[in-house]
C-alpha cells in the first residue's frame, strides 16, 4: 500500500486534510484538477463568518437562512496577520493576506426599504479574506509537512477493497489507480468521488441549478456604509434570487446577482446595474475583474453518513450547497482525525459521522422546512416585497421571520397578499 490517505481535490477542505495529514505524518497524496490550485474561478464572497446571521434567537427564518457551520469560530488580528481560531475541532490557521470587517447585514426591496439582518454597528459580523492567499497558505503547509501534491490530475472514481481504497485517476499521462489506505473526497460539490460511490442515490435535489455571477467594481457609490453587506430582492429581474454588493477591499465592490431557471446571469446582474432606483450607483462604475458559478444538478440534500467503507466526503462533497470556507477546513482536519484513529484500530468514523451531524444547521431536518418558505421572490412582485419591507423598515429581523409573525396584520392590510403568501409558504 504506497500511501495512507488519497485526498481528491485542492480546495479549503482537501488542503486542510493534506496539511493536517502531512503534520501528522501520513503518507499523504492531493490530486487537483486544477493547474494552480491557488487560483479560484468560481464565485465566493470570501467572507470569514464571526457570528451567526441571526436576527433574533427566536427567528426560525433568520436562523435557517445562511447558518452553515455553525461550531463557534474566532478572529485575532496581529499586526501581519490573522489567526482563525476554531477551538471546536481545537485547531488554528494563520492567515497573512488583506481583509476588510464587514459590521452590517441590510436587506432591501426595489424601492430601498430596508430590514436590518441583525443590530448595525455592533460587532464584525464578518470578515472579506482573500482565498487565494488563503489557499496557498494552507497548501505551504502541506507541501512543506511533506504531502505529495499532483495538480491537473482528475479524482475519477473510488472503489473499497478489503484493505484500503482504490482511486482511478486521469491526468496528462493517461490514467492510473493509486492504492491506500484511505480516502478523502474533498472534489467540491459536483463531486466526481461521491458519484462513483453511489452516494447520490439518496439525496433529493431541491432546486434548479444556481448561478452566480460577480463583478468586481471600482467607482461604485451608494450613501450606505462600505462596511454593509446587501442583499437586494428585486422579483421581476430575478425570480430566482437575489442580488449581493459587499466591500471587496476599499474601493472595490463585488456586485452579485444568484439566479437560477433559464436566465442568464450577466442579463440578471446588468439588468439590475439599469434599475432606475439602483442605476445611479454604477454611473461612474468600472469593471475590474469576473468570477462566476454554474451548472451542476441544483442544491442537493446533504448526505447524512459522509464515509463510505475507506472514504470520507468532506466539505462541499456532501452538503446542500455551502459549507463555507471555515467549514471545510474543519471537516477536512475532523476527516483526518477520523481516518488515524481507524488506522490505530478505533472507532474514528462513527465520531466523523455524529460530528458532521451536529456542526451544520443544514443537517437538521428542521432547516429544510425553514429554508423552504425562504423565497419571497418566488411569492410576491416588486410591489408587494416594497409592501412588506415598509410594513418592517428600519427594524432588525428577517422579512421571512416578519412576514410568518405578522400574518394577520397582513391579512387586514392586504388579504389578496395574505392568500397569495400562505399558499406560496406551504
Ligand atoms: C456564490 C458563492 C459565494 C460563496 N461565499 C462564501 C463566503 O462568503 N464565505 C465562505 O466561507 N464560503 C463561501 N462560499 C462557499 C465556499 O466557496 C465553499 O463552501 C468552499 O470552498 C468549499 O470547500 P471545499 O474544499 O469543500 O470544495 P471546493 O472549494 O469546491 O474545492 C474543491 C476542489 O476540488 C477540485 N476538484 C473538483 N473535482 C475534482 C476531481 N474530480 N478531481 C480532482 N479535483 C477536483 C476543484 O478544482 C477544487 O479545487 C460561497 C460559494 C458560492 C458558490
Amino acid at each position: 500500500m504506497k500511501y495512507d490517505l488519497v485526498v481528491v481535490g485542492g480546495g479549503p477542505g482537501g488542503l486542510m486534510a493534506a496539511k493536517t495529514a502531512a503534520e501528522d505524518g501520513l503518507k499523504v497524496i492531493l490530486i487537483e484538477r486544477k493547474k494552480d490550485l491557488t487560483k479560484i474561478h468560481r464565485a465566493c464572497a470570501q467572507l470569514f463568518y464571526t457570528h451567526k446571521i441571526t436576527a433574533s434567537p427566536d427567528d426560525e427564518a433568520g436562523k435557517a437562512h445562511a447558518d452553515g457551520y455553525i461550531e463557534p469560530v474566532s478572529i485575532e488580528l496581529f499586526s501581519d496577520k490573522c489567526r482563525f481560531n476554531f477551538p471546536g475541532p481545537g485547531f488554528s490557521i494563520d492567515y497573512e493576506g488583506s481583509y476588510t470587517p464587514v459590521y452590517h447585514w441590510i436587506d432591501m426591496s426595489p424601492s430601498k426599504h430596508i430590514i436590518h439582518r441583525h443590530k448595525p454597528y455592533n460587532k464584525v459580523w464578518a470578515l472579506y479574506y482573500d482565498k487565494e492567499v488563503f489557499l496557498a497558505g494552507l497548501l505551504a503547509s502541506a507541501q512543506k509537512a511533506g504531502a505529495e501534491v499532483l495538480t491537473e490530475t482528475i479524482g475519477v472514481g473510488a472503489e473499497n477493497t478489503p484493505s484500503g481504497v482504490r482511486v482511478r485517476v486521469r491526468g496528462k499521462s493517461g490514467e492510473q489507480t493509486l492504492e491506500a489506505r484511505t480516502a478523502i473526497a474533498a472534489d467540491g460539490k459536483e463531486s466526481d468521488i461521491v458519484e462513483s460511490l453511489g452516494l447520490n442515490k439518496d439525496r433529493t435535489v431541491m432546486t434548479s441549478p444556481l448561478k452566480v455571477l460577480h463583478y468586481e467594481m471600482e467607482g461604485v457609490e451608494t450613501n450606505l456604509s462600505p462596511f454593509a453587506y446587501l442583499w437586494i430582492t428585486i422579483p421581476s429581474l430575478n425570480p430566482y434570487g437575489n442580488f449581493g454588493m459587499s466591500l471587496r477591499r476599499m474601493g472595490i465592490r463585488a456586485v452579485t446577482a444568484v439566479t437560477g431557471g433559464t436566465l442568464s446571469a450577466t442579463t440578471v446582474l446588468e439588468n439590475f446595474m439599469k434599475h432606475p432606483n439602483f442605476a445611479p450607483w454604477f454611473r461612474n462604475a468600472r469593471l475590474v475583474r469576473k468570477r462566476a458559478t454554474s451548472g451542476g444538478v441544483g442544491l442537493r440534500t446533504p448526505i447524512r453518513e459522509p464515509v463510505s467503507g475507506n472514504v470520507v466526503i468532506v466539505g462541499d462533497a456532501a452538503a446542500p450547497v455551502e459549507t463555507w470556507i471555515q467549514g471545510a477546513v474543519a471537516c477536512g482536519y475532523q476527516a483526518v482525525k477520523a481516518v488515524e484513529k481507524e488506522l490505530n484500530g478505533q472507532k474514528g468514523y462513527p465520531e466523523y459521522i455524529d460530528w458532521w451531524q451536529k456542526a451544520f444547521a443544514f443537517n437538521d431536518p428542521h432547516y429544510w422546512k425553514i429554508a423552504g418558505v425562504f423565497s419571497l421572490n418566488r411569492i410576491c412582485t416588486d410591489e408587494e416585497i416594497d409592501y412588506l419591507y415598509s410594513l418592517f423598515h428600519g427594524r432588525v429581523g428577517c422579512a421571512m421571520g416578519f412576514v410568518n409573525k405578522n400574518l394577520e396584520l397582513i391579512k387586514k392590510g392586504r388579504p389578496e397578499l395574505y392568500q397569495k403568501l400562505i399558499k406560496g409558504m406551504r
